[in-house]
């Protein structure tokens, strides 16, 4: 029997409905922010994501899926090594939606010299090759924003203010929810920072795990978030970030709080908070929910020097993602369900097949109408098609039998209270339309 690939999903009925819902709450809120929606292609040339994600990140250096034809394969199999690839056939599947958009804005110039900000908003699979379990999968889908060319601090407020109402808006109370924030410095102040962090890794290098010794020669900041718990203990005693802010960074982090207090917004400083992704600059925020216990719905930051990484202008820039298959799991543990029930529907039945040209030409009707409408097309008795019509979960059945179809009329059959009533053809779809 053929098989899904691991750590990959099918999505339909509730499941697909829940993303469709989860979407719809984006569109609505992200769009009264002024944020437009953008789809990139889901395969980009693989220095779009070295350049943006970072070298050194575990999602470019071991989760990245790459893509090469047939014809291509075999050649390099030949060859025995990619390095006589071009640069355009080095490509690979998205695993997050930043590096793409921002690809995009370079390539379309988006933010102009003086132009206004350029906000964006996307829903999109996302592709990682990482040790599938529960909420971690290999396909997955993410909402997520990007903001360019706003450095205001009120723009970082604004990004976590709206990712915080979307929570709302989904489902989960304020108070299930645990906002982190950080600043993670710039080019200015962050590389004597990250200096220091790796002489404090060197210092008590007989404590730490090997992944973390080779990440202070790569990254030391992600020694923060080691798997490993001791190591995070021994983490505990490194130096902060935030006492290490050059003194733009320190303003810039003070003004985001100050407007996050002025909205009402809790969230908690945690100076150890670094993102997965090279890219960020300042401030940085993660949400999760504890008693899910499914690892962090969202996160995401300011990006200042992304663009230019990507070979546009100097241009600030600010987004989050939030993943769909966190979220469901989420909320169901804390008893919500997005998915919603199946449309309601109107059914067309007919008594006997003499009725069935009768029953076409009425579905068709209603159809038009832009009514969802279903029939039978497996020739089952009355009794069966009420069965049928309760499992499309209709809340009207048009019943066509032949003194309906003598008088050009159709009983409409209230499935609910079974109330029944005939209806005139010409105002069968007013009286539809009344009643759903
Ligand atoms: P990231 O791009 O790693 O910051 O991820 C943003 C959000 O996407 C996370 O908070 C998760 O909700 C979700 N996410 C990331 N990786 C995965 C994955 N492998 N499977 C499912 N969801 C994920």
């Amino acid at each position: 029997m053929a098989q899904r690939v691991q750590g990959t999903e099918d999505l339909y009925d509730g499941y697909m409905r829940a993303w469709q819902h989860m979407q719809d709450v984006a569109r609505d809120l992200f769009e009264s922010y002024g944020f437009n929606m953008i789809e990139t292609p889901a395969i980009e040339q693989v220095g779009t994501f070295v350049h943006g994600i970072g070298e050194s990140t575990d999602v470019v250096r071991k989760e990245m899926f790459r893509v090469f034809s047939g014809a291509l394969m075999e050649r390099l199999l030949e060859a025995g090594s990619e390095s006589g690839l071009k640069t355009k056939q080095r490509l690979a599947m998205r695993p997050e939606g930043t590096a793409g958009v921002v690809r995009a804005a370079v390539e379309h110039n988006f933010v102009p010299q003086g132009g206004a900000p350029k906000k964006l908003w996307y829903a999109e699979a996302m592709f990682r090759g990482e040790r599938p379990q529960k909420g971690r999968l290999r396909q997955f889908h993410q909402v997520g924003v990007e903001c360019l060319g706003a450095p205001d601090p009120a723009m970082d407020a604004e990004c976590i203010i709206m990712l915080m109402e979307f929570y709302k808006r989904l489902g989960f109370k304020p108070e299930q929810l645990h906002l982190c924030i950080n600043s993670m410095g710039d080019a200015k102040c962050r590389p004597a920072y990250r200096e220091s962090v790796r002489q404090y890794i060197y210092d008590h290098k007989d404590q730490m795990c090997e992944d973390c010794l080779e990440r202070a020669e790569i990254n030391p900041l992600r020694s923060f978030d080691c798997k490993n718990e001791h190591c995070r203990e021994v983490m505990k005693g490194a130096p902060l970030v935030t006492d290490n802010l050059c003194d733009d960074c320190a303003v810039h982090y003070a003004q985001v709080k100050k407007y996050l207090d002025e909205a009402g917004i809790s969230y908690e400083e945690d100076p150890t908070l670094v993102r997965g992704l090279d890219y960020y600059t300042r401030t940085v925020f993660e949400v999760d929910v504890p008693q899910a216990g499914v690892g962090a719905i969202g996160g995401g930051g300011r990006y200042d020097g992304l663009v230019e990484l990507e070979g546009g202008k100097p241009t600030p820039g600010i987004g989050f993602a939030v993943g769909f298959e966190r979220i469901a799991l989420a909320l169901q543990a804390v008893g919500v369900s997005m998915e919603g029930e199946e449309p309601g529907c109107v059914y067309v039945a007919s008594t006997s097949a003499d009725e069935r040209d009768a029953a076409f030409r009425t579905t068709l009707l209603l159809r038009q109408a832009g009514i969802r409408t279903e029939a039978d097309y497996q020739g089952r008795s009355l009794k069966s098609q009420f069965k049928q019509a309760d499992k499309h979960n209709a809340r009207l059945c048009v019943v066509l039998g032949p003194d309906e179809v003598a008088a050009n009329a159709a009983t409409l059959r209230d499935m609910n209270t079974h109330e029944q009533a005939q209806v005139p053809m010409d105002q069968l779809v007013e009286r539809v339309r009344e009643r759903l």
